[in-house]
């Protein structure tokens, strides 16, 4: 006997304990009738705004007669490599070890902690080659480098085609002409369009539109192919994206649809309990009924399918299954939900987005419960403050949603001095000390918000002042920049978010007294976009941008 068939027998004998022991659950999966036909369609970089906001019959055709969830959870780092190969072979990264968009099958830093036919962690195919061996199984794909991520001696059909019409059309022939029992579709304009115009723009909405036209064909070479009816389709995502890029930790980046469709699958039912992308094998494989090997993490998502709920009284509901709030002025890409008013007394308006929902919210960074204040009605700000709204609905709280409003009075002199630099070729901030200001002026809060008039590239700011502390404590400031920057106190360097790079978020800390310290932010553009914000926190200040009203350009006499 080989060990491959002795791994069998485990298994079987197994399910059969589980049987004898857990007769309920288990009869039912016994019970599931395998699927004929699985195709699960990968769009990359589309997120759940992209889907709310696109034009998308399709995809909404398939909420509506499927089970689905806008907010399962890719994995991070939030790039494709990684979370394509999650999702093939359903396990994370400390798994698989496909830990960037770097790796490759002789470069790794983290080996996988099984190897299957091939010198990678296994897959879906391979799992379906070993237990289905007459299974006619394919991969078609637009992105050149998720045909890395399989098995190639597993797949029947392995196919990269260079463009998104080009791939479906592939895939369109492929199932009329083979009727395979699994295929996996891969189209990456849509992340195209996140990287180019950036995510939750016009174009982007475009491209997913596009992306679901792109899905009604393929569904319909399944009626051509006279196999519709017997088909189970899943449309998901590796990541989403913010501003122009992904890779990050934001729920914007992290959150992807998983949208089933096809025989056997509940109708217009939202799944409420957590999905990760690594469910997304593991479900291929629950549905097509073969097994997947015990270094997976992923489970089937059986409550997508009829005759299997949730155990009674399980709270498994996911905070993310809660719409949240919005609060506007409300945030966009790496712009954070409420605003500068100087002179100005802002009004705070919150809406419930969930159907039912109760919203509660705070002013001090706390989080809102049930016994937080009600939101009933708009209000207005006097002072500034950090707004965090939850909706609650059966005991249940949404993620929170938060808004910094900045309230400045133009009459005392708040906000910071800044200097102006143009150069040359800059990967890292330059030695300002050698260079001349190209002009000198006053910005309310250092931020690229409050600059204007400077050229698009090779450009810098130094912001400059005092930062007003009133409470002896332990202090954390965040720059949150593209490209570079750097934030002093005094002379000391507290924050080192230096060189050349797309909008990240770096912190440092540093002990201060009550008084006034001299701050100093220093921050660069390169090339392509920019961006500037500053945070900080401490004692009974919640995370915040650094307000207006602890700055002053000057010490004052
Ligand atoms: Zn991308």
């Amino acid at each position: 006997m080989t060990t491959a068939n002795l791994y069998y027998l485990a298994i079987a004998l197994l399910l059969l304990c589980t049987l004898a022991c857990q007769p309920a659950q288990q009869t039912l999966a016994e019970q599931h009738t395998p699927t004929a036909h699985f195709i699960v369609i990968g769009i990359d970089g589309m997120s759940p705004d992209g889907i709310n906001n696109a034009p998308t019959p399709n995809i909404d055709w398939m909420m509506q007669n499927g089970a689905y969830t806008l907010t399962a959870r890719a994995v991070l780092p939030t790039s494709s490599s990684t979370n394509w190969a999650s999702m093939l072979m359903a396990a994370g990264p400390e798994q698989h070890g496909v830990t960037s968009n770097n790796w490759e099958r002789d470069d790794y830093v983290l080996p996988p902690v099984v190897t299957g036919t091939e010198d990678i962690f296994p897959t879906i195919f391979d799992a379906i080659r070993k237990q289905l061996p007459t299974a006619e199984t394919g991969a078609i794909y637009h992105w050149d480098g998720f045909g890395r991520l399989f098995e190639k001696s597993a797949v029947n059909y392995d196919k990269h085609i260079d463009s998104e019409q080009g791939t479906t059309d592939e895939a369109g022939r492929y199932i009329k002409d083979k009727k395979p029992k699994f295929l996996f579709v891969h189209l990456d304009h849509v992340d195209g369009a996140g990287h180019g115009a950036g995510h939750g723009t016009p174009e982007y909405y475009q491209a997913v539109a596009r992306a679901d036209s792109l899905i009604g064909q393929i569904i319909q070479a399944t009626k051509d192919a006279g196999i519709f009816d017997q088909t189970v389709f899943l449309v998901t995502s590796d990541h989403g994206g913010i501003g122009t890029g992904h890779g990050g930790e934001t729920p914007d980046e992290i959150l992807i649809p998983f949208i089933l469709s096809g025989p056997g699958v509940k109708k217009g039912y939202k799944i409420p309990h957590p999905v990760y992308t690594y469910d997304n094998a593991a479900t291929v494989a629950f549905a097509l009924g073969i097994e997947l090997p015990n270094a997976c993490i992923g489970r089937p998502v059986k409550t997508a399918f009829e005759g299997y709920n949730l155990p009674d009284g399980e709270t498994v509901v996911a905070n993310e299954a809660l719409a949240e709030p919005v609060i506007y002025p409300k945030r966009e890409g790496h712009k954070a939900a409420g605003g500068l008013f100087i002179d100005s007394v802002p009004e705070v308006r919150i809406e419930t987005m969930e159907k039912d929902g109760i919203t509660y919210y705070t002013l001090d960074g706390n989080e809102p419960t049930e016994t937080s204040t009600k939101y009933e009605a708009p209000f207005a700000l006097s002072h500034t403050a950090v707004v965090k709204a939850k909706t609650y609905k059966n005991g249940v709280g949404s993620q929170s949603y938060i808004a910094y409003f900045r309230v400045a009075d133009s009459k005392t002199k708040s906000g910071l001095k800044y200097s102006y630099y143009e150069g040359e070729g800059w990967m890292y901030l330059p030695s300002f000390k050698s260079f001349k200001p190209v002009r000198t002026g006053a910005a309310i809060e250092p931020s690229h918000d409050q600059v204007q008039g400077h050229r698009e590239q090779t450009f810098a700011y130094v912001f400059q002042g005092f930062i007003k502390i009133d409470t002896l404590g332990e202090y954390r400031f965040y720059t949150n920049s593209d490209d570079g920057s750097k934030l002093f106190i005094g002379d000391e360097l507290i924050v080192d978010n230096d060189g050349d790079h797309g909008t990240r978020e770096r912190s440092g800390k540093v002990d201060l007294s009550p008084g006034l310290h001299p701050i100093r932010i220093e921050w660069f553009n390169g090339g392509g976009g920019y961006w500037l914000n500053c945070y900080y926190r401490g004692p009974g200040i919640p995370k915040q941008i650094i307000p207006a009203d602890v700055l002053m350009p000057v010490k004052p006499l």
